[in-house]
Order: C-alpha cells, then structure tokens, then sequence
C-alpha cells in the first residue's frame, strides 16, 4: 500500500476501511467498488489538519442515496463541474499525487485551505481512475457547493451526517458540510 493509498484506506485510527457506512456490508469484497471521503480541518491549536469526518460507502448506497437528493441540487452540481473542472491530460490524469494535494476547481495546494475535502473509488484496495476521482477541493470551493444544494436535499445530508458522525463529534462539523458524489 503506497502513501496515497494509506490516506484512503486507512481510517484516523489507521484501520483499514471495511464497512459500508449504510449498508455495513464488507466493502472489501463488494465486486462494485466504494467510495472513501475525508473531510479536513485546520487546528490552530495543534498546527495541523485534523479529520473531521470520514467514511466508506458501498457503490450501491451512493447510487441509493444520491437518488434521495432532489434532481435540482444534483444537476446544479452536475453543471458546477462541467463548467469549472477543466478537462486532465493523459499525464495529470494519473499524476494521483497532485490529484490528491491540490483542489480540482482552483488548482491551489489544500494546503493553503482551512479546510479540505478529498475522496477516491476503490474496488478492494485498487484505486479507480477517472476524471472525476481522486476528488479534492478546498474550503471555497465546498462552500460555493453547498450554495447549489436546495432545502429538501440539505434535510437528508444533515440525516446523513448524523448517521455517519458520532453525537460528540456534531457540534464541531460546519453544517451542510456532507457531499455525496
Ligand atoms: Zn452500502
């Protein structure tokens, strides 16, 4: 397991992601594939990102949930990308290391951010290659998102997140800050 794949499939606690978070069936003998997404904050007491949410989701639960999001929102997203992501060339497509370091809309380190968010497809431990994952954006670009979202979809991230943050954890989440692709 290279470094980049420790960042996805290794959880905060460094245990291999091996649940659905919905379904809780075994993600690593799901033929289909999953998706991780971590969620990053900056600590200013500690210097240091910290997660503030992660987790791995079936393929068959995103498509279930992402039908639970109004067809406003998704297509709103879906314009969002068209018009701001610009197309990879053969050698960015595959350069995961930038892929996963640098926002996918405004092409600056995440390191600069005050908060991230990163996500990759996974079938068991190979990553899935495409033009939409590896997934990074900064903390603007997950803000000019959020905006995109109506109520009615708002209602069921926020049931997500209660479903995939524990209660403690709540308070310290921005609201509206779970996207699911
Ligand atoms: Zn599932």
């Amino acid at each position: 397991m290279d470094d980049i794949d420790k960042k996805f499939l290794l959880n905060k606690d460094n245990n291999q992601f091996k649940k659905c978070v919905f379904c809780e069936d075994n993600i690593l003998e799901y033929e289909h594939g999953y998706v991780v997404e971590k969620a990053y904050k900056y600590n200013n007491k500690s210097n240091d990102f910290e997660i503030i949410f992660e987790y791995a989701l079936c393929l068959e639960c995103v498509q279930h949930l992402s039908s639970e999001m109004s067809e406003e929102s998704t297509n709103n997203i879906e314009k969002y990308f068209e018009a701001n992501v610009k197309p990879l060339s053969a050698s960015q497509l595959i350069d995961l290391k930038a892929r996963t370091e640098t926002c996918m809309i405004t092409g600056e380190s995440l390191s600069k951010s005050k908060e991230y968010q990163i996500a990759a497809v996974y079938q068991k431990e190979s990553m899935i290659i495409n033009e939409r994952f590896p997934f990074a954006i900064s903390g603007i670009i997950i803000e000019e998102i959020q905006e995109l979202i109506s109520e009615k979809t708002r209602n069921f991230t926020d049931k997500f997140k209660d479903l995939i943050i524990p209660p403690q954890e709540r308070d310290k989440i921005p609201k509206d800050r779970i996207l699911i692709f």
